[in-house]
């Protein structure tokens, strides 16, 4: 079938429409964003930063133009259980002067002084754009400030333009990977790291909760709720289990290869992944009570929510969503979770999905689902309209299109103000599309429209 106008050339490859008696997904995606179409994606440089961001106590200073360093806490709403430094941000102020003379002075004099008002036991230096372009040497300061001081300082090397977010979080997982094994712990304990949690609203709380009621130690967190002494912690750990997929498998392939944790990936969205999960974790750490009261425990949860599901799938029942997130596990687990709320996912794009991942959507969704990867605002627009969507999950670049659509909106993304993780976050995630989708406010509208 021919795709719908509108969409570049370029693009096709990316999207599949209409995949009648077409096997195997064929998706291209896990590349850099075509020329010329206005990609939803972050750059390099956020990428890195949703990584490392929430390490409570570690300094983040921002070597490029005051813009990048707009990109603080304050845009993501990862929570901290003790030190609150990482709500900063610090930046060089990369000024006309710098670019002609070079700005390596200016950062070591911030690092300094950095490390004068505050003793950092932990610092991140980020390379953004302007940097890769006039070519300071930031491995080279680094290296020279963390032997003066005897510190960790860690270069970043994230310039905007030198890919997608994708190499941003591979970037974030060496600096972490650095700061392990600089300080490498080898007596072994028995528990998990919990990688690619980034503590949203809390969120990892409630996992570790939910382990800690079924026997399964954590030992450190990557990086939600996390601080230098935890996360050299790390290498004690048997198992490690990663959350989102996207940003920390590189992170989790490393520590396989090189300190010998396995891994398993997990997703703590909605009531059929969060139990395979529990139960999965058990498995994998081979403890076999640990497995029964997984199974016990999700049981009593599942049977909990059975009441409060029922009357909202009432209301929900037949509506039509559309999904655009950041990586491919989380896309899987809201087609699931859409599905036993008896809605169905009609459009599902992802910003850093791989193969595997387009090949498991394309299994749990109807054959005219709209797939597709690395999509622009002018896609998601056609494709919504074209599929009469009800409602769009994503993020805060998402939501002003959804609303000038007049459709329903719900933020999946690190600006969430509550837990969608969890038996908690099904009850959270239902009310708030149920509000959302069922608002009187969308009669209005389209009563306007018809005016
Ligand atoms: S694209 Fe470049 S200039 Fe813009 S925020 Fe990213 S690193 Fe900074």
């Amino acid at each position: 079938m021919e795709l719908v106008t509108g969409v570049l050339e370029e693009r096709k490859d990316f999207i599949r429409y209409d995949r009648e008696g077409c096997g195997g997904s064929g998706i291209r995606c896990d590349t850099n964003s075509v020329s010329g179409a206005v990609s939803q994606r972050a750059c390099v440089y956020c990428g890195a930063r949703v990584v490392l961001n929430p390490i409570t106590d570690a300094f983040h200073i921002v070597h490029g133009p005051i813009g990048c360093a707009s990109y603080t806490w304050d845009i993501r709403g990862s929570l901290s259980s003790g030190e609150e430094i990482y709500r900063n941000s610090f930046s060089t102020d990369l000024r006309e002067q710098d670019v002609i003379f070079g700005g390596e002075k200016k950062l070591t004099k911030a690092i300094e002084e950095v490390i004068e008002k505050y003793s950092p036991k932990l610092i991140f230096v980020y390379a953004t754009c302007i940097v890769g372009v006039i070519g300071d040497d930031v491995n080279a300061v680094c290296k020279s400030m963390s032997e003066k001081y005897h510190i960790n300082v860690i270069p970043v090397k994230s310039p905007g333009f030198s890919g997608n977010k994708s190499v941003g979080y591979k970037m974030a997982c060496n600096a972490l990977m650095e700061l392990i094994k600089g300080n490498l712990a080898t007596k072994k304990q028995v528990g998990v790291n919990i990688l690619g949690d980034f503590n949203l609203a809390g969120e990892i709380w409630i996992i570790k909760e939910y382990l800690r009621k079924i026997g399964i130690p954590v030992i450190s967190t990557f990086t939600g709720d996390s601080s230098y002494e935890s996360l050299i912690k790390a290498p004690t750990a048997t198992l490690n289990i990663v959350q989102c997929a996207g940003s920390s498998t590189y992170l989790a392939n490393r520590m396989e290869e090189e300190l010998g944790i396995p891994y398993i990936k997990v997703s703590f969205f909605g009531i059929e992944d969060t139990t395979n999960s529990l139960i999965r974790i058990a498995e994998a750490m081979g403890n076999e009570k640990a497995k029964e009261k997984a199974v016990a425990f999700t049981r009593e949860e599942t049977a909990r929510l059975e009441h409060f599901l029922s009357q909202y799938k009432k209301r929900l029942m037949g509506k039509k969503a559309a999904i655009y997130v950041g990586g491919g596990f989380k896309a899987i687990s809201l087609i699931r979770q859409f599905h036993s709320l008896g809605m169905e996912t009609v459009v599902v794009g992802t910003q850093t999905g791989k193969k595997d991942d387009y090949e498991v959507i394309e299994s749990i969704v109807k054959k005219d689902t709209i797939i597709l990867d690395d999509a622009n605002p002018a896609e998601l627009e056609t494709f919504m309209k074209e599929k009469g969507a009800d409602i769009l999950v994503g993020g805060v670049k998402e939501r002003p299109l959804a609303y000038k659509l007049g459709i329903a909106f719900c933020d999946h993304n690190h600006e969430r103000k509550h837990p969608l993780a969890g038996f908690e976050g099904v009850i959270n995630f239902t009310k708030e599309i149920n509000e959302s989708m069922n608002s009187p406010v969308w009669e209005y509208i389209h009563e306007l429209e018809e005016e």
